[in-house]
């Protein structure tokens, strides 16, 4: 049997975890740093306060690389907000919807549906109507609407999507066509590749995937739709309030906005979207060769046309298969892949921060595997 590549070092484990999610070594030695003295003030970053010039200095630095490396439009506001994705599925039908609105909604996966249902929820508060206009939950969600598949065009305040189904395994390869405002969760392949901000109204992206901690989420907004929304909210539930106070209308999670500036200086460091998106690509091409190869071995959870880049889904014959498979990999310090909890099976997340060789490792693995349990 070949031997398969180490682990990086002999303390920490190769994670394919799908969020929280591996951070670049360089990256973690720069906030081990920052902890103990941030950026030579003598104070550590968590424990510096929210309204001094070394914060204003974070904050700034922070928005001004995640504009660089999402080419993000001048038409467009970015807010550092706290609290998850799940979050904004509440906050944004709450900021956008008013009496008579109708929200919609296409249902490519688990997060889809659950923004879909939370939006019903704020929307039955305010006498709104969420419209699901496409539903992949009979076809297992193996596949996204075909190409062409145009939402239904009615006068709609907004249309959500998904661009990565994370637990599934899918993404969608361009946003949907559609008259109305898109809003897209873009939380596990927000700057794994490159994405076309300015078709958007809303993209948001909780942290903890691809741009470092969980308690962030990053909302890029077009600032005719902002300025468009509910003005009669409380404070902290009001988009509008946090932005006319640059994301600082109380204490921030001021850890996880550094990490989100230490990530998005990291992209640019290594040549930004696009050579992200080309390693994502190499890295879940090995692993995908690993299931196509396997002679009906492992089985893909996703319709080869509609595979994510970042998020690669799959099984065993047998729940013992995949547990084996699991625990062995570990073994051998590859840890995180299982499947998401409502999902089970394998799950091989390889975001922006996870190195080539760990994908190539994997799928080595996955051959061996097939060989020694088929
Ligand atoms: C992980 C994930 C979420 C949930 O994020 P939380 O921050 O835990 O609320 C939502 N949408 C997508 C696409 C995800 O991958």
């Amino acid at each position: 049997m070949t031997a398969l590549a180490t682990p990086r070092n002999s303390t920490r484990h190769v994670n394919f975890a799908g969020g929280p999610a591996l951070i670049p070594d360089e990256v973690l030695q720069e906030a081990q740093e920052s902890i103990w003295n941030h950026a030579g003030t003598g104070v550590g970053i968590l424990e510096t306060g929210h309204r001094t010039s070394a914060f204003d200095l974070v904050l700034e630095e922070t928005l001004r690389d995640i504009r660089a490396v999402g080419q993000v439009p001048k038409s467009h506001d970015v807010l550092l907000l706290p609290g998850g994705a799940q979050m904004q599925f509440a906050l944004l039908p709450t900021n956008a919807l008013r009496p008579g609105d109708r929200a919609l909604f296409i249902d490519t996966g688990t997060w889809s549906a659950r923004a879909y249902a939370d939006a019903a929820r704020a929307a039955a508060l305010c006498g709104a109507h969420a419209e699901c206009v496409w539903s992949g939950s009979d076809t297992g969600y193996r596949q996204l609407p075909p190409a062409g598949h145009a939402a239904d065009a009615r006068v709609a305040r907004y249309l959500h999507y998904c661009s990565n189904n994370t637990i599934e395994g899918t993404h969608w390869a361009a946003p949907p066509a559609c008259a109305a405002p898109l809003v897209c969760d873009a939380t596990s392949d927000i700057f794994s590749r490159p994405w076309p901000m300015e078709q958007h109204a809303v993209i948001f992206a909780g942290a903890q995937k691809n741009l470092g901690i969980a308690g962030l989420t990053l909302v890029i907004i077009e600032r005719s739709f902002l300025q468009s929304m509910r003005d009669d909210l409380p404070l902290m539930m009001s988009w509008r309030r946090n932005a006319e106070q640059g994301s600082r209308l109380n204490t921030p999670p001021t850890f996880a906005i550094y990490m989100a500036g230490r990530m998005a200086a990291w992209i640019l460091r290594q040549g930004g979207v696009a050579e992200m998106a080309a390693r994502n690509a190499r890295k879940s091409a090995a692993v995908y060769q690993a299931i196509d190869q396997s002679a009906g071995f492992f089985s893909g959870t996703a319709d080869v046309q509609d595979r994510s880049a970042v998020n690669v889904s799959f099984r065993c014959a047998t729940k013992e298969l995949d547990a084996a498979f699991t625990a062995e990999a570990a073994a051998l310090g590859m840890v995180g892949l299982e499947g998401h909890r409502t999902s089970g099976g394998i799950r091989a997340s390889m975001y922006n921060a996870l190195p080539e060789s760990a994908a190539a490792t994997l799928a080595e693995f996955m051959r061996q595997f097939a060989a020694r349990h088929r």
